[in-house]
């Protein structure tokens, strides 16, 4: 019998991501494949040919670092890359170059709404190349492009620490937001150069879970996890533990749908890459990476809320994009210095949507100082201003109190012409209200 009152959602990332390094992992082709002519980034290491040695590039594994150490992860001193046996046609040395025992970082953790996600680990891969099924003279065939195979390719795994489809979609959303603010990858998940995976059950007890992929858009996350979690709860409620397998979620019919039994760890016959040894990292060369790490987007956003009091709501807008990030805080600081208030000034950022990579902000601050001088607020001058105007319309006058509310833009109009357009328009009307009430 399975235990209803213990049944708890959970859901655990494997995130693939391509970093844009120039060259690919383990040779000198460029590591860019996107829109090319098919099979003119290769060559013999990348095509898996007879005697082939991998060299693997220094730049991936510093940047694979990086990722680990934004992720409060800790960087393994000692290394090594392993093979991962399985066999496609998308992969022609029928063995993945990947890590196993050894990651290049692991123990991290990423900050969501809902608490700590853990990070289990982040190691460095390689891509395989693409299947492209097409029809060449009437028949249908698979044709295999290798510009993708041996693109560097981190992997980062979590904890099956999140807890509801809402809550994988943040934290799908946070780690594109880290990596991209790194700037070691564009992590476009329409362009595949980051792929999500996500590993769902009602709980660790229970002994199975469900992989799903093909997950490339937030909006599907989110849907295919709901889908899912309803789909094994109804078999649950009957009794029946749901099948340990993986499923592709169909876009067209809106539900996962099973594909085969998932692989487990023995079938890969992971063992250490002979052609490539093992790698030792001293505290200098980790030290000298955390020094690199910029300013962390989850970093900015609580700066923004607990120093400069903005709401979080806003302070999440604001860190949303890397370039807003890095310059939300220089914009303050500029803002504050001209004597604007903070939240005026952030509400109009937010709110105009102000970009502030293409805006220069000193001229922004400018403009909105000339502009808060230039309104006339004073209430009292612009109360004479509205007795003028209330005796140079009379008509509006009588109209709005026969209840035509339309009317107080005349009133208004007059005011503007009145104080050359220097007139604070809330106060004003505020003021035409109170007095057209009061008589
Ligand atoms: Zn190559
Ligand atoms: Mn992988």
């Amino acid at each position: 019998m399975i235990k209803k009152e213990k049944l708890k959602e959970t859901i655990g990332f494997e995130v693939h991501i391509e970093l844009n390094t120039k060259s690919k992992m383990f040779c000198g082709c460029p590591a860019n494949h996107f829109g090319l002519k098919p099979n003119t980034h290769t060559c013999p290491v990348c095509l898996g040919l007879p005697g082939a040695l991998p060299v693997p590039n220094i730049m991936a594994i510093e940047w694979t670092h990086m990722i680990g150490l934004a992720l409060n992860c800790s960087v393994n001193r000692k290394s090594k890359f392993d093979r991962k046996h399985y066999f496609y046609p998308d992969l022609p040395k029928s063995y993945q170059i990947s890590q196993y025992d050894k990651p290049f970082c692991s123990n991290g953790h990423l900050e969501t709404s809902l608490g700590k996600v853990r990070i289990t680990r982040v190691h460095l891969e390689e891509d395989t190349g693409k299947l492209l099924h097409k029809k060449v003279n009437g028949k249908g065939v698979t044709l295999i492009d290798f510009n993708r195979s041996g693109v560097p390719l981190v992997e980062i795994v979590t904890e099956p620490d999140i807890v509801s489809a809402e809550h994988a979609k943040e934290v799908a959303q946070k780690i594109q937001q880290l990596v991209r603010h790194l700037k070691v990858s564009n992590c476009d998940m329409e362009k595949g150069s980051m792929r999500l995976e996500a590993n769902i059950s009602w709980g660790v007890d229970l002994n199975y879970k469900v992989e799903i992929k093909n997950l490339n858009s937030f909006r599907f996350v989110k849907k295919a996890i709901e889908h899912e979690l309803a789909r094994q709860k109804k078999l649950l409620d009957k009794n029946v533990l749901p099948a340990q397998e993986t499923r592709g979620w169909d876009e067209v019919k809106n539900k996962t749908k099973g594909q085969r039994r998932k692989e487990v760890e023995e079938d890969y016959r992971y063992f250490p890459e002979p052609d490539i040894p093992p790698m030792v990292f001293d505290k200098k060369y980790i030290n000298s990476l955390k020094d690199k790490l910029p300013e962390l987007p989850e970093e900015i956003r609580m700066k923004l809320i607990n120093k400069y009091k903005i709401s979080s709501d806003y302070a999440k807008i604001l860190v949303s994009s890397p370039k807003s990030a890095k310059f939300i805080e220089k914009a303050i600081r500029m803002a504050i210095k001209e004597g604007l208030n903070v939240s005026e000034f952030v509400n109009l950022i937010v709110n105009k949507k102000i970009n502030l990579t293409s805006v220069d902000i000193k001229s922004l601050i400018k403009e909105i100082k000339k502009k808060k001088s230039d309104k006339i607020d004073d209430k009292e001058k612009i109360g004479k201003w509205v007795n003028q105007a209330i005796s140079n319309v009379p008509q509006a006058v009588q109209d709005y109190k026969k209840g035509k509310l339309n009317a107080i833009g005349s009133i208004i109009g007059q005011v503007m012409k009145l104080s050359s357009g220097k007139a604070d328009p809330k106060i004003t009307r505020l003021i035409i209200r109170r007095k057209l009430k009061g008589k």
